[in-house]
């Protein structure tokens, strides 16, 4: 196999959903699985979460039939967007659609009602995310065409927030026009959803039975928002949403990206490392050589400021970041060919590789690419 690899932790990613679930209860888990599981490697990852999980969320319905096909029969939704034309598709391997328009539910319950086979709908109201869903204000058209749909199961309600962390996690800049008081509060967002609920009491109609609202940030600040099931994604990797948010459900990261040198050698005064000479050897010092690069998601905008640990210690990159490779300046340690590489975990966090890389930590994991084998292990976690 690669020596460059990324090794993920079951058993931690079981700790995690015990430890949220053990939170929220009696609120439902849906385990978020899009993006490859984060990055982890949907293919080990969702077999062993998925008897655990009491929901599982996926971003589009390509991820959806993939999990499917992987034998999982756990409740799927598709969060996401979706085209008409891809609706078939949804009775074929019995996925739960996100109703995210008048249309979509229409064209859904037409399709339901002329194949005779049956198709679980959760409708997706827009509270100030300005992204896929029915506005609160229009809701109540959208949930009487509902009410009608004879052929849908019409099993939840649900809708997503802007800012469930903190400001601090806004890291670009801020239109000039928005003001600060009109960014959307979580709170200003449930008050929304429950208006919209209200249309269900005054109709005299039960609400669908999972409602749903929290991500990860609202799953540790805001238990008001938990309803009937949570939608942890990056929580459950063991990553925080945010740096000041308060670790309120204890969970620790998964990934541990592991390397060996690749080569070693003594690099003269003088001497300028990779690509652009951006890094310049003052004295004599040994560099060393990883096989990993950006082609890998070791993000080339990194360049000259990550630590790799190297044998246990921390060591700088230096020179610009290649496609398929990276330098390390060792000083004068004896750092030789085969010697262990580890990029991210073992306290180098997804906060430092997102700092370095001018992103957030969501970025870093799901910026891993195929080409980075997955290892999955089961035992000791932190
Ligand atoms: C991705 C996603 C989530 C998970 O978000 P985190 O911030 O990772 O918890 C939840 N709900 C929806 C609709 C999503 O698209």
């Amino acid at each position: 196999m690669r020596p460059t690899y990324l090794e993920v932790n079951l058993s931690q990613l079981k700790q995690n959903l015990e430890n949220i679930r053990k939170h929220v209860s009696p609120a439902k888990v849906l385990v978020v699985l899009k993006a490859n599981a984060y990055g982890h490697g949907v293919d080990g990852v969702a077999p062993f979460i998925a008897p655990f999980a009491d929901y599982i969320g996926v971003a589009i319905v390509e991820e959806a039939i993939h999990l499917r096909k992987l034998g999982i029969t756990t409740p799927i939704l598709v969060m996401g967007g979706t085209l008409p034309e891809q609706l078939p598709d949804f009775f074929e391997y019995d996925l739960t659609l996100a109703a995210s328009s008048a249309d979509l539910l229409t064209a859904a319950e037409q399709l339901a009602e002329s194949t005779r086979k049956p198709l679980k709908v959760h409708l997706k109201i827009d509270t100030g995310m300005e992204r896929i869903g029915v506005h609160e204000y229009e809701a109540e058209a959208f949930i009487e065409k509902s009410l009608a749909c004879s052929h849908l199961d019409i099993e939840g309600i649900f809708t997503h927030f802007a800012n469930s962390e903190t400001l601090e996690s806004i890291d670009l800049p801020i239109a000039d026009s928005l003001l600060s008081d009109s960014i959307v509060k979580p709170s200003l967002q449930l008050e929304r959803f429950e208006e919209v609920l209200s249309i269900y009491e005054k109709r005299s109609e039960p609400t669908p039975r999972i409602r749903h609202t929290a991500n990860s940030g609202a799953t540790l600040l805001l238990p008001e928002s938990y309803y009937d099931m949570v939608r942890p994604g990056v929580l459950f990797y063991g990553v925080y949403p945010a740096r000041d948010v308060e670790k309120i459900i204890d969970v620790k990261p998964a990934l541990t990206w592991k390397s060996k040198v690749v080569y070693s050698k003594v690099t003269l005064p003088g001497r300028a490392v990779s690509y652009g000479s951006l890094w310049q050897a003052e004295a004599q010092t040994r560099i060393v050589t990883v096989p990993c690069g950006y082609a890998d998601g070791y993000f080339r905008r990194m360049t000259n400021q990550p630590r790799v640990l190297i044998n246990g210690k921390k060591y700088p990159q230096v020179g610009r970041i290649c496609m398929d490779q990276f330098m390390v300046n060792v000083g004068d340690d004896d750092v030789k060919v085969g010697d262990e590489a580890v990029l991210f975990g073992n306290g180098i966090t997804a906060e430092d590789l997102a700092d370095w890389a001018g992103t957030n930590e969501y970025e870093v994991m799901t910026n891993i690419s195929a080409r980075v084998p997955r290892v999955y292990v089961e035992g000791a976690i932190q």
